[in-house]
């Protein structure tokens, strides 16, 4: 007999990252556009002397700074290498094989990936008619093996968010025991002041956890870091399932120094969003539904065109996120780059 992994792994799909295509535009990702912050980039430089040490496994003194951004105890935060990472532990750390994790669809594709290599149950509570979370129903879908529920706000790839009060209405229905994490990638790209900040219900409920990271607004994302605040229980769990000195040097040097020049990072994401809107408007003009976006993407839902439509762009030299039978993705980068998207996104409505 050859040697077999686990057979259920056979059914797990896999990440499917955004592509690269040379002498094409990449808006696949949702990554920023800048390059890395000349203040962020020195400070990266001279970290690489100490690259023969281990790096710190505590990852203490960013997580001490976090702590103090967010107003929280230390204790309750755990650094991870990409918020990515600390989905797949925190699916670990709370669930035993056939424990449900709950969460919308179409929202982020880890989901389903890490509670399957956990051996929990996926399950899934569709998007409603507006491409947003349908809060109400997913209450209704927690059952007593359900152990933690994702909320993505704003929703990846939607770019849809849940408002404070539909969110309180939520977190009032969903038992004591089952843990909600917030997922807020594209925080730093919300302007609605009815979006509520995860952290109000970290530091005032008990069953709440938020999920960040350094990999978009931070311009980050090729050095994994990312970061978790919850429950302080669910934080030293997190921890313990962390795979040891996984959040390199480099990576926590670079996320101090991103957090000393968040003014210069915060007024890239003003760009970013101003972009957001424009490009938003102009899709709507061509004749797109667009949903209402927070994030640093817009959502093109073309269901069976999908496909069809990210090759139409592929041709004109733009890399664009496409979900069979869906829809498609779009990273707001520079605006030369979204009118080659608006360009391609044009010409498509006319060939069509
Ligand atoms: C990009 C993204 C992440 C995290 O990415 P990392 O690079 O692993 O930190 C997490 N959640 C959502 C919804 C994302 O879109």
């Amino acid at each position: 007999m050859p040697v077999q992994p686990r057979a259920d792994l056979h059914s797990l799909p896999s990440y499917v990252a955004g592509k690269t295509v040379p002498g094409a535009v990449k808006l696949s990702s949702n990554e920023t556009p800048g390059g890395p912050l000349p203040s962020v980039a020195k400070a990266i430089a001279e970290a690489t002397a100490d690259i023969n040490r281990y790096p710190d496994i505590s990852v203490g003194k960013l997580a001490r700074r976090l702590a103090e951004k967010l107003a929280v105890p230390s204790e309750q935060v755990s650094v991870g290498c990409g918020s990515v990472a600390l989905c797949q532990q925190l699916v670990q750390a709370m669930c035993a094989p056939g424990d449900e994790v709950l969460f919308a669809w179409r929202s982020f594709e880890s989901y389903p990936i890490v509670s399957q290599i956990a051996s929990a149950v996926p399950v899934t509570v569709p998007l409603d008619a507006g491409h947003r979370h349908d809060l109400t129903a997913m209450a209704a879908a927690v059952t007593p093996k359900t152990r933690v529920v994702f909320v993505c706000n704003p929703n990846n790839p939607t770019g849809t968010v849940v408002r404070r009060e539909e969110l309180e209405r939520f977190l009032d229905a969903v038992p004591s025991d089952v843990l909600v994490v917030l997922d807020e990638a594209y925080r730093e790209f919300v302007t609605d002041a009815d979006v509520p900040d995860g952290m109000d219900y970290v530091r005032g409920r008990d069953n709440v956890a938020v999920l960040r990271t350094f990999s978009k607004a931070y311009g980050l994302a090729g050095l994994r870091v990312g970061y978790f605040a919850g429950p302080e229980a669910v934080a030293e769990a997190v921890r313990k399932v962390y795979v040891p000195f996984s959040v390199n040097t480099l990576a926590q040097i670079a996320a101090m120094a991103s957090l000393d020049a968040e003014d210069e990072l915060f007024a890239r994401c003003r760009t970013i969003v101003a972009e957001r809107d424009r490009v938003r408007t102009e899709l709507i003009e061509a004749g797109y539904e667009v949903p209402e976006t927070q994030a640093n993407f817009v959502w093109l839902p073309l269901g069976e065109r999908a496909m069809d439509f990210a090759e139409h762009a592929l041709a004109n030299k733009v890399v664009v996120r496409a979900f069979a039978g869906d829809g498609v993705r779009v990273t707001i980068s520079h605006p030369e780059e979204n009118d080659l998207f608006l360009h391609a996104a044009r010409s498509y409505r006319r060939t069509s």
